[in-house]
């Protein structure tokens, strides 16, 4: 009945695993409008923090109107 080492297997794994990840920023390729995940959209019902991959399919370019699939993932620096 010694099971105890899974236990402490699970608990070492687990402070590898980075929780804080940088959202990515993406910018619009016909316009250069940069949607900035810490900001959000709140013009358009994009709360501040939404990250770019969890937008609406629906959602469209504020400036020019294109849909999301014309955004481009911009450098994190
Ligand atoms: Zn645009």
């Amino acid at each position: 009945m010694v099971m105890t080492d899974d236990i402490f297997c699970q608990k070492v794994t687990k402070e590898s695993t980075k929780e804080d990840k940088p959202m990515d920023k993406y910018f619009c390729n016909p316009c250069g409008y940069t949607y900035d995940p810490e900001k959000g959209d709140p013009e358009h019902g994009i709360a501040p923090g939404t990250a770019f991959e969890d937008i609406p399919d629906d959602w469209c370019c504020p400036i020019c109107g294109v849909s999301k699939d014309m955004f481009m993932k911009a450098g994190t620096n």
